[in-house]
């Protein structure tokens, strides 16, 4: 297979991806269609990520009861974002655990229901709902859960990457990374709140981790190779838009000029647009300034309508 090439073959369920670890993903990965993860410890379960709607979930739910009979008894959440987070409530009982910089961004509550049945509208009825559940445990930059001899690493990069409160989950001894958004497969990665220098860098920090199988928070299990793929989207749509910041040329000009090239296969090649705008953000050191979800959901539709376009040529 070629290096770039897109995997075909990966659907939705849970995969064994070492002793007592396991993996849910969810094809095809795109906006809302995320993936979980599930350790499960002499005592009880962990579960990392709820998932979205509440359909979603209990399909979720109904997988690891199938896969284990010991409670959950942890929830893991890998960021705030609502694909991640908007399961909590459907893990009764279970602690919540996440960055403190996550419970934070987490707490004023979800987008509106209009603006996320537009962004997302296959899911549109059960966006209502949804009902915030905030982590109940939170850690500043790091922090251990031993269980058993079991070591379950937990990091933040310091700084905002994907969101201003990403964590990974990393099992040293197993080498088994859950990289949450941190990580993308095969679907572009989506900077909207992100901070696209420091997303490399934490990229790069992943790279030197001992792990042998690296779970991306969307698109299929994967492993050091395809995060550096992703890893080298990010540098090379940083650098682009650079030039062309550099150049006076307007984020949405910019992102229809850049050449894809092998990225272009990548589900949701139309989020070029939030990710150049970002760029050009940190580039005037911008970045605590939101993005305007209505602007860029716009934008994208109108990338993706200049993209058919040329197809048709
Ligand atoms: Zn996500
Ligand atoms: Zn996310």
């Amino acid at each position: 297979m070629a290096r770039d090439a897109v995997p075909r073959d990966w659907k939705t369920g849970m995969i064994e991806i070492g002793p007592r670890i396991f993996a849910y993903v969810q094809a095809t990965g795109e906006t809302g269609i995320s993936n979980s993860g599930l350790i499960v410890g002499h005592e009880a379960a962990i579960a990392v990520d709820a998932l979205m709607v509440p359909s979603m979930t209990r399909r979720l739910v109904a997988a690891i009861k199938r896969t284990t009979r010991k409670p959950i008894g942890r929830l893991i959440n890998t960021h705030h974002h609502l694909d991640h987070t908007g399961g909590n409530r459907l893990f009764r009982g279970a602690t919540v655990i996440a960055t403190e910089k996550c419970r934070e961004t987490l707490a004023p509550g979800f987008p509106p229901v209009p603006l996320l049945q537009r962004f997302m509208p296959g899911f549109a009825r059960e966006f209502p709902l949804l009902r915030v559940v905030l982590p109940t445990l939170t850690f500043p930059d790091r922090l251990v859960i031993h269980d058993g001899d079991r070591e379950i690493q937990l990091w933040h990069p310091g700084a905002t990457a994907h969101t201003p409160g990403d964590a990974t989950v990393f099992l040293p001894k197993e080498r088994v990374l859950f990289a949450g958004d941190l990580a993308f497969h095969y679907v572009t990665p989506l900077a909207f709140q992100g901070h696209v220098g420091n997303w490399i860098k934490a990229a790069d920090r992943l790279l030197t981790y001992a792990a042998d199988v690296i779970v991306p928070g969307h698109g299929p299990i994967g492993t050091k190779k395809d995060l550096k793929l992703m890893r080298d989207y990010l540098a090379f749509v940083r650098r682009e838009a650079r030039k062309r910041f550099e150049a006076g040329i307007p984020a949405e000009a910019a992102a229809r000029e850049i050449k894809l090239g092998v990225y272009a296969s990548w589900r949701e090649a139309e989020r070029i647009l939030p990710n150049v705008a970002r760029c050009y953000q940190e580039f005037r050191n911008e970045t605590d300034k939101p993005m305007d979800l209505g602007w860029m959901i716009d934008g994208m539709e109108r990338l993706r309508a200049g993209a058919a376009g040329h197809a048709c040529l």
